[in-house]
């Protein structure tokens, strides 16, 4: 039997169509299995179907700052007043069960030999950004396995550590012995590096490479859903612009 080949999905963000589209791309591409690197819920039209999708699929799934936020009913303090609108709004839709499920999230998975996080491994729960080397050095200090998958960011880049760490865009690795990398395959449900197509990654345990993959799909649809919940209009134009 070959080793599994994971999907990362990272950022869903309510988003259905993008969702659908990279579960489609994934198993026409030879995905056997799943992870998720948190960020199901918040900006866009359908938190609820797509926390049962990510529920389904019965995989490693670590809690992002929305999912975290949208369980608590203390004020949103330190989110930007349009990300509060849909975190208030994703509250209200959300039933109980989904509202338990997102809580039984940990900050933190192993799976297989690789770690996944949806910010850093330094700080997990302080819900830091990485773009830099510096800050994702400080990530590699905590990391044991040789390769972590984290999101939070919406922009894919990959981390090399081999004494110095060195980072950048990218759009497939093959990982090194003796090396190791913090890998972010970009968001599916809202990209912010400029391309507005659904962002995600795939990696092989049997060749050890990690490809990025873009999914074109119907954001136009996704934007009238964000205008008809009555969600700032600033969530449907981004989707057209992938920032
Ligand atoms: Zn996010």
């Amino acid at each position: 039997m070959s080793k599994p080949v994971y999907a990362i999905l990272s950022d869903i963000h309510a988003n259905l169509e993008g969702l659908t589209a990279v579960l489609e791309d994934a198993h026409n591409n030879g995905a056997t299995n799943f992870v998720c690197l948190g960020d199901i819920v918040g900006y866009n039209a359908n938190p609820v179907e797509c926390v049962e999708i990510v529920r389904s699929l019965n995989c490693a799934t670590v809690c992002g700052n929305h999912d975290h936020y949208c369980l608590l009913d203390e004020e949103l303090k330190g989110f930007h007043p349009i990300a509060a609108d849909a975190i208030g709004w994703t509250r209200r839709l959300l039933s109980d069960d989904d509202k338990a499920y997102l809580a039984s999230l940990n900050f933190v998975e192993r799976v297989e030999n690789f770690t996944i996080v949806h910010s850093t491994l330094d700080t997990p729960q302080m819900w830091g950004y990485v773009f830099e080397n510096l800050e994702a050095e400080a990530s590699f200090n905590y990391q044991v396995t040789e390769l972590c998958f984290f999101g939070h960011t919406h922009v894919p880049m990959a981390f090399e550590k081999s004494g110095d760490v060195n980072g950048g865009p990218f759009t497939a690795l093959k990982l090194k012995l003796g090396k190791k990398y913090f890998v972010n395959p970009g968001s599916i449900g809202q990209p912010r590096d400029g391309d507005p197509r659904a962002s995600y990654a795939l990696f092989s345990l049997e060749t050890k490479e990690v490809e990025l993959r873009r999914v074109p799909y119907d954001f136009q649809t996704a934007q009238s859903k964000i205008r008809k919940a009555g969600l700032p209009e600033h969530l449907a134009n981004r989707l057209a612009l992938g920032r």
